[in-house]
């Protein structure tokens, strides 16, 4: 079933009926060509799916019927937050797109020591541009919920806004003792949330390293090859998600 998002001030509740609005009615009129009884999943960013279904299709407009609203069926129970350092838009916004199909529930750019000079201005364009990439990305891969992308911060200021009781992992391309498998096998108990902290092109400095660890934040090995930050990032993000969600 199609999956579009509306604007979440639209509340909307088993049995009512709603107008789309326009970009959206010709979405389904013109394009998709549903007919009238056809189903579609509309989403408010709840969290919640709601199927409705089409009542009236003309050029004056489309209207639905709610059926039913449910909890979202694909949100992952583990919490994954991607603090990524900052990297050419291009490779970032490809994070995004990946990050959030694999589950990704927080992205924060984060202002790393060999982040390329420049990047931290991102003006409001390129931040639509990215919320775009991520409610595309949360429709196609059938989430129900947007993946949260926070304003562009310092390494210290993530460190400082990990959540208690969250475990806090860095993967860090000189990393020689442990891995990633081994500290999400040993952790005592299904952590809830995971913050992950991936260096940007140019890597993670020691101090840097030292400075998270001083947080509680441990650092990993993701094996002995040195990967691109991006694929650092999808493939740390895959392994959580493969060890930790059920
Ligand atoms: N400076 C190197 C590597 C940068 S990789 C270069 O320019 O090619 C960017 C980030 O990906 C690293 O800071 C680290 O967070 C992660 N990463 C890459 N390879 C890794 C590995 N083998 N183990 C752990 N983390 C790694």
């Amino acid at each position: 079933m199609h999956r579009f998002f509306i604007p979440s001030s639209l509340s909307l509740h088993t049995g009512e009926t709603l107008a789309l609005p326009d970009k959206l009615a010709h979405q389904v009129r013109d394009v998709l060509r549903l007919a009238i009884g056809e189903a579609l999943i509309l989403l408010d960013n709840s969290g919640d799916e709601i199927v409705c279904t089409v009542e009236k299709s003309s050029r004056a407009g489309v209207e639905v019927a709610v059926q039913e609203r449910r909890v979202g069926q694909r949100e992952s129970k583990v919490q994954i937050i991607l603090c990524q350092g900052l990297l050419k838009s291009a490779r970032f916004e490809w994070i995004l797109e990946k990050g959030t199909e694999l589950g990704v529930k927080a992205f924060v750019p984060t202002l790393c020591r060999r982040s390329m000079a420049g990047l931290e201005e991102t003006g409001p364009s390129k931040l639509q541009r990215w919320q775009r990439i991520l409610q595309e990305a949360t429709e196609q891969c059938g989430l129900s919920r947007v993946p949260t992308l926070a304003p562009i911060r310092p390494l210290m200021h993530a460190l400082n806004d990990i959540p208690s009781g969250a475990l806090a992992l860095m993967p860090w391309e000189e990393e020689q003792g442990i891995n990633l498998r081994t500290v999400l096998q040993e952790q005592p108990a299904k952590p809830q949330t995971v913050v992950l902290f991936i260096g940007p092109e140019g890597g993670l400095m020691a101090e840097e390293v030292a400075l998270a660890k001083r947080h509680g934040v441990q650092s990993v090995s993701l094996g002995p090859r040195i990967l691109r930050a991006e694929t650092a990032a999808i493939a740390a993000v895959a392994n959580v998600m493969y060890e930790l969600e059920a």
